[in-house]
This record gives C-alpha cells, sequence and structure tokens, in this order.
C-alpha cells in the first residue's frame, strides 16, 4: 500500500540533472531561443498555445486523443497481460526544445529500449518522452480520469518496428505507435532556459524509473495530440499517478522560451483539449474496486 502513488522525486532528480544540465550551461545563439509562434502564451492571459487556436479535431477522425476516462464506463479485460518495459539507460541521446514542449529522444536503430506485451502484439521502440503541463495545479494533464486533470502528464512514445521501418512511416501507419501516459501529481524542481531548437548530450538515463510502482493500466485506440493527430496510437495509460517533490510544481512552470533580453515567455498549458470518446471502449487490465 506505501509503494501506492510512488514518489519519484530521485528519479526526477536525476533526469533533470542528466538532461537540463547540459542545456542550462550552455551558450545558444538568441535568434533560435524563439519564434514569434513557436513559445507557449504567457501565464496571465492563460490562452492555449497557437498551436491550438484552429479546429481541434481532425476532420472525420473518429479516435481522436485525448480522452476523458470514465472508470464505470471502463471494461476490465482479463486477456490483457502485464506490459513488458525494456529500456537501456544508453539509449538516451540528447534533450531539445520543440518550441511546444521539450523532448527527450532516444537511439532507436536497435530494439535495445522498447515495450511489449499489454495490448501490443508486436514490439514497439522507445523513440522519446516529453511532458504536458498547466498554468496551475488543477489542469495541464491531457488525459482526464473522471473528469479530473492532473497537474502533468509524462509521454513514452514508441512505434512499431516489426510493421514499419522507422518512426515517421509508423505514425502514420495501422498500430504504429504505442504511448505510455503517466500522470504527475508533482514535478520536481528546476528551473533554467531551454533554446529552441537547441540540442543537448544527455547521459544515460532509463525513463522506466519514472513509471509507477503498480503498472495497472486503460488502454484505448487513439491518436497523436500534437500534429499531425494520426490516428496510429495505441495508449496505455498508467492508473496510478507518480508524485514527485511535493510543493514544486511551480518550479516546473519557470522553464522559459524566450531568449535572454527578450520578454519572458512561460511555456504552460502545452495540452490539447479533451476529445470525444465516440465509439471506443476503454479497457482496463485490471478489476475495478471501491
Ligand atoms: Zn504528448
Amino acid at each position: 500500500m506505501l509503494r501506492r502513488n510512488a514518489c519519484k522525486t530521485s528519479a526526477f532528480s536525476f533526469m533533470v540533472k542528466q538532461t537540463w544540465g547540459p542545456l542550462c550551461s550552455r551558450p545558444v545563439r538568441s535568434e533560435q531561443w524563439c519564434s514569434q509562434q513557436s513559445c507557449a502564451q504567457r501565464t496571465s492571459n492563460n490562452t492555449l498555445h497557437p498551436l491550438w487556436t484552429g479546429p481541434v479535431s481532425v476532420p472525420g477522425g473518429t479516435r481522436q486523443s485525448p480522452i476523458n476516462i470514465r472508470r464505470r464506463d471502463t471494461v476490465y479485460d482479463p486477456r490483457l497481460k502485464p506490459l513488458t518495459v525494456s529500456y537501456v539507460a544508453a539509449s538516451c541521446l540528447y534533450v531539445w526544445n520543440s518550441g511546444y514542449l521539450f523532448q527527450v529522444e532516444f537511439d532507436d536503430s536497435t530494439k535495445a529500449s522498447g515495450i511489449s506485451g499489454g495490448p501490443l502484439e508486436n514490439h514497439y521502440r522507445l523513440k522519446q518522452f516529453h511532458f504536458h503541463w498547466g498554468a496551475a495545479n488543477e489542469w495541464g494533464s491531457e488525459h482526464a480520469v473522471d473528469d479530473r486533470a492532473y497537474p502533468a502528464e509524462l509521454h513514452l512514445v514508441h512505434w512499431n518496428s516489426v510493421k514499419y521501418q522507422n518512426y515517421k512511416e509508423a505514425v502514420m501507419g495501422e498500430n504504429g505507435l504505442a504511448v505510455i501516459g503517466v500522470f504527475l501529481k508533482v514535478i520536481a524542481c528546476w528551473g533554467c532556459r531551454l533554446p529552441n531548437d537547441a540540442r543537448a548530450a544527455v547521459g544515460p538515463f532509463d525513463p522506466s524509473s519514472l513509471l509507477p510502482a503498480c503498472r495497472d493500466y486503460w488502454t484505448y485506440p487513439g491518436s497523436l495530440t500534437t500534429p499531425p493527430l494520426t490516428e496510429s496510437v495505441t495508449w496505455i495509460i498508467q492508473k496510478e499517478p507518480v508524485e514527485v517533490a511535493p510543493g514544486q510544481l511551480s518550479a516546473f512552470r519557470t522553464l522559459l522560451f524566450s531568449a535572454r533580453g527578450e520578454e519572458e515567455k512561460v511555456m504552460v498549458n502545452n495540452y490539447r483539449p479533451l476529445q470525444p470518446l465516440m465509439n471506443r471502449k476503454v479497457r482496463a487490465s485490471f478489476q475495478a474496486q471501491d
């Protein structure tokens, strides 16, 4: 019981040291730091990133993500096996700022780091992980559970290397991607400026240390939550959130995506609004308990 909501402070601290240390200490060309449209809006006006000011659905889309998971509408599927997660710390390559979020990339030229089992029929290679978060603790995750959002959500993105040659092909293809979603209750404290487009080397890091101790999950067929929003994703949402560094989520929002001397732009609210469930069932790997 004590391991529920396992505290991941040390794993996050390590990740921060490994991924942000190099960026923070690295000189960057200021013109790369923040193009006009690429930064999240300031906290004060509380609007969504420009990426989402257009239509919020793919025309004709029937399985868009994220969704609200209603526990009582989920279906326990005893055929759902435990997910096998195998990551190699040495596959961790670099961290970069896409302007919408920052991403830690992995070497996917071999199947060293990947997942299988669970709802998946093939082995999927780890490509990258990234986070979504809000301007306040009341929102920030992409998925919701019983209409409740978490302050942040970790996404570990994998592609089907049995069916496809590379990530780009898999993004567009059926059963191309599998994304593990992990809700975060609070995030470790760090603050620094992340340069746009710049990359920084990352030391060895095993992201399985960011997963909750309890591996119960929900799964449903969905889409990418950033363009091209393709409906190629098998979502695997961990039931248990992970809890990190209590009281320090506000520090996460101090990540700045603007240049020295420029008006400061805070990256917050980099999540997509909820999408209709439509004709989908959310399956659970566990039996509901009251
Ligand atoms: Zn994501």
